[in-house]
């Protein structure tokens, strides 16, 4: 692997597409043993989740169902105000056990927006996963319950996540190049 360039900014190799499959094996797992029986709920947060979504999915092999909720923060390399809901919820969540599915946690924010939109339902349980966790940049009291890798305050894009549009169909992870 090299660097690669994406509109004005270079990436260097960050995480390959094997160890992201192997972490997300792990993880496919780890949830067999958490709900193998309970018939849970995926709630994948677009448009970044997809690709992690449909891998962890391939790799579950219980009863499970996902479903695909849009919502956008994100402008550039950094952080900004407004939470959006694109597409909404349409599936009834009461009763379910719904593990929520993010590409990235970055501050939080997002999330920390999203999670009020949910009480308005009894959900049986409601867990977070994760594929990459900025755990030091957490500025919202969320809790992260599956993270597949910890990584530091870096602005990564690849396997689903972009660069004001691009990137995102690399199958493994690269990291913004210091200058
Ligand atoms: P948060 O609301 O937690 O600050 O940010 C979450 C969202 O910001 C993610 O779902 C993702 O869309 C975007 N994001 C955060 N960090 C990065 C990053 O390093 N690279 C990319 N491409 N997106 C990021
Ligand atoms: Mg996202």
């Amino acid at each position: 692997m090299s660097t690669i360039k994406i509109h004005d900014k270079e990436f260097t190799p960050y995480i390959t597409d094997q160890e992201i499959q192997e972490k997300i094996q792990l993880l496919a797992q780890q949830l067999k043993k958490d709900y193998g029986n309970k018939k849970p709920l995926f709630l994948s947060i677009l448009n970044g989740s997809f690709l992690f979504t449909a891998d962890l999915f391939k790799y579950l092999d219980f009863e499970a169902e996902v479903c695909f909720v849009k919502l956008a923060s994100y402008k550039g390399v950094s952080s900004t105000g407004n939470v959006i809901t694109a597409i909404g919820l349409d599936t009834n969540l009461n009763d379910r056990h719904v593990i929520i599915l993010e590409d990235i946690i970055d501050t939080g924010k997002t999330l920390h927006h999203f999670l009020p939109q949910l009480q308005s339902q009894q959900l049986a349980s409601l867990k977070i996963a994760v594929l990459l966790n900025k755990k030091e940049a957490l500025a919202y009291p969320i809790k992260v319950d599956y993270d597949c890798f910890e990584i530091p305050n870096k602005f990564v894009v690849g396997y689903g996540l972009d660069y004001d549009g691009l990137g995102r169909n690399s199958k493994d992870i690269y990291q913004l190049k210091e200058d």
